[in-house]
């Protein structure tokens, strides 16, 4: 079986035919034109999609294409309601894909898309429960139960991101206080690492980073591999809360296997060794209960494609 994931940026729209054993066909791409009418954008990628399908032989073996955009989506309807990073209000996707292609159309959240490429196809495939979170920008997550994506009512569950750790804790960009996102996200190491960074002007982080404004997610781990004190209380801090945000998700789903992807999943064993043993110590009937490990995504920028185009794989 063969389908068409595609990954819809703010920057560019990415796709590529993909079968079921996850293999990743020839890519196509083009820029996301920020400004340009959304109803222009999905012509003009119902048309390269047309293009790529020919030049790959690919007619008539496709099970349909799937796409995951961010924003707010009516997945029943292959509706964008509203998408602030891409300027789109209530675009009907599904609907100008379908004047150009005959195949069936499946639109899901990004995040969703690239959860069910992890657990179908990368870190998460030897198992059915699987949760993932993407530490970036923001936290976004999904959720697979027994080997299906879990959307929740118009595909509009698994904002994993926005469960409060914090009640009226810091401000988070969804209006709430404490959500996770606004101690998770590589945004919020980042503020605690330039916080820290003025408290401490002897620490180890100024001279690995002496620009405060180019402070990036590393720092932190740099520093605190070094033993710079500051650096190491950021990062348990860090740890305390996305631990405590995944031990939620853990009491609710008791999945196989938590999988993080993002920059700071990068962060190799300094990250997921306090991260694990934070979560062993605490979860509900611990000892009594199946473990659940915290494990890093595997298929990169890939998860959004493979994972759309999963949404055909039974
Ligand atoms: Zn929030």
């Amino acid at each position: 079986m063969i389908a068409i994931g595609i990954d819809i940026g703010g920057m560019s729209i990415k796709g590529a035919a993909v079968d079921s054993n996850g293999r990743v066909y020839d890519k196509f791409s083009m820029p996301f034109v920020k400004g340009e009418p959304g109803e222009r954008t999905i012509q003009q990628l119902a048309e390269l999609v047309k293009d790529y399908i020919v030049s790959q032989h690919l007619e008539g073996k496709i099970a349909g294409i799937g796409i995951g955009s961010p924003g707010t989506l009516d997945v029943e309807k292959g509706i964008v309601n509203y998408a602030n990073n891409l300027g789109w209000n209530d675009l009907h996707v599904a609907e100008i894909m379908q004047q150009t292609l005959s195949y069936p159309i499946r639109l899901t959240n990004d995040a969703n898309a690239a959860a069910l490429g992890e657990a179908k196809f990368g870190a998460g495939k030897s198992y059915e429960t699987v949760i993932m979170l993407t530490l970036g920008t923001g936290v976004g997550g999904g959720i697979i139960i027994n080997g299906k994506l879990y959307e929740g009512n118009q595909g509009k569950g698994g904002e994993l991101g926005h469960v409060v750790v914090q009640v009226d804790g810091e401000q988070c960009s969804c209006g709430r206080k404490g959500c996770l996102e606004a101690y998770a996200s590589a945004t919020a190491l980042i503020r605690e690492t330039k916080k820290a960074m003025y408290g401490n002007k002897r620490s180890l982080m100024w001279q690995i980073s002496p620009e405060i404004e180019l402070v990036g997610g590393k720092v932190v781990f740099e520093a605190a591999a070094k033993g710079d004190k500051a650096a190491q209380d950021v990062l348990n801090n860090y740890i305390k809360y996305l631990g405590e945000g995944i031990l939620n998700y853990c009491n609710i789903f008791r999945p196989n296997v938590v999988v993080l992807s993002g920059g700071i999943a990068n962060a190799g064993a300094a990250l997921f060794d306090p991260l694990n043993k934070y979560i062993e110590e605490r979860f509900y009937g611990y000892r009594a209960t199946p473990e659940v490990k915290v494990v890093p995504a595997e298929l990169g920028y890939d998860s959004g494609k493979i994972g759309a185009a999963a949404l055909f794989f039974k």
